[in-house]
Parts: C-alpha cells; structure tokens; sequence
C-alpha cells in the first residue's frame, strides 16, 4: 500500500497544496495522503507562525469527510524543532509498516535545500521522494528543473544514482527511488494569503471556504 507523506507549516493550507497532492496521488496510485503540519520548522525559526491548533483546525475543515487524506499531529506533539527524518522513522516504525511504502511529497524549491536538513541522507534511505514542479519550468530529459534536480541528486545525495527520465534510482539500492513529477503548481502561498488577509483583501478561492471562514472568525493573520 502506497501512502504520501506532506509536510509542511500549513500557515494556513490552501488551495495549492491541496491541487498538488492530488494529483501527485492520482500518478503514484497513493491510497492515502497524511498531512503533517510542523511545529517549529527549523529552517524558519524566526517565523511568528499561527497557533498550532489553529493550523490544524485549518486542515481538518479543508479535507474533512474525504478519505483520501489523513492527517497526523506528530510532529506537533513532539517537543523543539520538527525533523523530517524523525517523522519519517515513526512511521517507518509503526506496526504493520512492513506492508506500506511512504512516499515523501515535496516542492522542488524545499527539495534543493534539502542538504541543510538534519540527517538528510537518511531521508533517502526511509523514503521513495517526490518532488513537485511546475511545468511552466520543464520538467522533460534534460530540461533546466530536471537536469538541475540530477546534478544535485549526484553533488549531495550519491554518485550512484542513475538518472533516467523524471525519475534516479540508485545503483546499489542503499538508496530509495527519487521521482520528479510536473504539477499544477497554483501561484498560491501562505506567505501571500497572510499578506491579503493583513490588508483586508479577500482571499476566496485561494483556500477551501471553510478556511476562509475560520480564519476571519478567529481574526487570523490580522
Ligand atoms: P509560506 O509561504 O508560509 O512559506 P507555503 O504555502 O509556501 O508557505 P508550506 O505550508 O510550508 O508552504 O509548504 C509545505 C509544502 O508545500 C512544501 O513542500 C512546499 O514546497 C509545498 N507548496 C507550497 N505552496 C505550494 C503550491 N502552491 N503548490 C504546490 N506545492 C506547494
């Protein structure tokens, strides 16, 4: 059984994400996806986020009653900075994982920066990963996304992957699949959602409505 794992601040969810996920899950034939929201993302450490709780009360009523989606608040019940390499541990530990392969859904962006993760290495060893690009920025053999993404694969994960087409399998099988998918990548961020909010403009159809509204009657992002 194939399940994504998607991680992130989700300050707030939006649209974005959730269009990406879909059909990430749609090509790799995931039965699931579990959204993980971060506590403290320690690459933003400066970051005056929303309240966890809030953040996740955002999740629920964006992907409420659809089964596709699961979400998990490990990373929130842990204490300090939100590691990947833990999350993925747990559920590489859970009972019955044996019969699951999770697949770690990521944006290029993060993806390239990837090196200045704690035990990144690792991730590769627990994890088949998908990296999300915008087709706008070409995603075929050769192509300056592709060609970049394999050069890095090379330079900082191993000399041992063979990069075919969208996709690096590594040689020794040490390592997990790494995979490059073209998405929909919708202009949307959290960074430009808080902006709106702050400036009073609305922000319909760039987060399910549910979101919408929490986030007026909590006062969020004022
Ligand atoms: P912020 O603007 O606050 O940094 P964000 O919306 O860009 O937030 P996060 O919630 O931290 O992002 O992102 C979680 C994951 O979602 C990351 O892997 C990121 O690359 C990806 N992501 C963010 N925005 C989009 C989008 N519009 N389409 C697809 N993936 C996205």
């Amino acid at each position: 059984m194939k399940i994504g794992l998607f991680g992130g601040t989700f300050d707030p969810i939006h649209l974005g994400h959730l269009r990406a996920v879909k059909e990430v899950a749609e090509r790799f034939g995931l039965v699931k996806t579990i959204l993980i929201p971060a506590a403290q993302p320690p690459h933003k450490p400066h970051l005056d986020i929303a309240p966890a709780r809030d953040r996740l009360e955002m999740i629920r009523l964006a992907v409420a009653s659809r089964e596709v989606f699961e979400i998990s608040d490990i990373e929130l019940k842990r204490t300090g900075p939100s590691y990947t390499i833990d999350t993925l541990r747990h559920f590489n530990n859970l009972p019955g994982a044996g019969g699951r392969t999770y697949y770690l859904i990521m944006g290029l962006d993060a993806f390239l920066e990837i090196d200045t993760w704690k035990a990144y290495l690792d991730i590769f060893k627990q994890a088949p990963v998908i990296i999300m690009a915008r087709p706008s920025t070409g995603a075929g053999t050769g192509s300056p996304s592709w060609g970049r993404v394999a050069e890095f694969i090379g330079n900082k994960i191993s000399r041992e992957y063979r990069c075919s087409d969208r996709e690096a399998r590594h040689a020794g099988g040490e390592y997990k699949p790494i995979h490059f998918m073209d998405v929909s990548l919708l202009d949307i961020s959290g960074t430009r959602i808080r902006e709106f909010v702050h400036k009073g403009k609305s922000i319909q159809f760039l987060v399910p409505e549910k979101v919408e509204r929490y986030i007026r009657q909590r006062g969020l992002y004022q």
